[in-house]
């Protein structure tokens, strides 16, 4: 069994294993879905309000949550359930289907200017996209919404294309071990050789550890940092400059140490748009 390294530990020891696939999960890994999610509603919540309904954001954020934690995050029709729940009295004289609209056009604008990625992850993906190693996905979610992250996101350039995995086009969710061995089967690939990284220790690192993938926990400052798995992850890294670090030292993979050289820094977090390729649109 291998020791857990913790955050931002460094050591040389190479692992006597060649890698063929690296995987990652999407939500909080390859951006703060959290982040984006609060910016989004409390916009939405804004521009309700502007449109007529008489009560603060705030007080709007507070009922849109409870209606998230009762539908689901996946679930659509969250401002109509918002709406829907509130005594008419709060936008007499005002059509509701203006305030929803106002409400579904403030999330959108919010996600063609919000939903970017860790800077450092798309530098890492990109790096990895110059080796002989597939780059896949195994997420959670909604089939259109994932993919859709993906493109907006900028990272799909960089994947491997048969090796996107999304829960709902499987048909298996996380955390079934199924999920996991249905990528690394459909691709002819060994577990043991493979990567995953996630930030969820229940759905992604107890079914991929199950599997006897190599796995990497990141902790980034998320919601599900602090959260308990029955297993350790291999690895963990607060950022992708730590797991760069570990794929060349411990994997022996021939990444340029740091992209900082051939990209100007940039904060985890931060738009990273001009460091990806452009989205494909066939
Ligand atoms: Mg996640």
């Amino acid at each position: 069994m291998h020791a857990v390294q913790g955050a931002g530990a460094r050591t040389t020891r190479r692992e006597d294993v060649s890698l063929d696939a690296i995987f990652f999960d999407v939500d909080d890994t390859l951006f703060s879905t959290s982040e984006f999610a609060e910016k989004a509603r409390y916009a939405s919540c804004t521009a309700m309000h502007h449109a007529g309904l008489k009560l603060e954001p705030q007080v709007l954020m507070d009922e849109l949550r409870e209606v998230v934690s009762e539908f689901s995050s996946n679930y659509d029709h969250h401002f109509d359930q918002l709406l829907r729940r509130l005594p008419k009295r709060h936008y007499k004289g005002v059509n509701p289907a203006i305030i929803l609209a106002a409400a579904v056009i403030a999330y959108h604008d919010t996600k063609m200017r919000e939903l970017v990625p860790y800077a450092d992850a798309v530098r890492l993906l990109r790096d990895l996209a110059q080796l002989d190693l597939v780059r896949g996905i195994i997420s959670n979610g909604l089939t259109v919404k994932q993919a859709e992250k993906l493109l907006r996101l900028g990272v799909y350039p960089y994947l491997t294309p048969t090796a996107i995995y999304i829960s709902e086009q499987i048909g298996i969710n996380k955390p079934n071990v199924k999920l996991y061995r249905r990528a690394c089967s459909d691709l002819n690939l060994k577990p043991s050789r493979c990567v995953y990284v996630g930030d969820h220790p229940t759905r992604d690192i107890d079914p991929a550890n199950a599997l006897g993938m190599i796995t990497v926990r990141l902790r980034s400052g998320g919601r599900h940092d602090g959260a308990p798995g029955q297993t350790a992850a291999r690895h963990e890294v607060r950022d992708y400059e730590e797991l760069r670090a570990i794929l060349i030292e411990q994997y022996g993979l021939p990444l340029p140490p740091t992209a900082a050289a051939s990209t100007p820094a940039q904060g985890a977090g931060a738009a990273a748009h001009s460091a990806a390729a452009p989205v494909p649109v066939d």
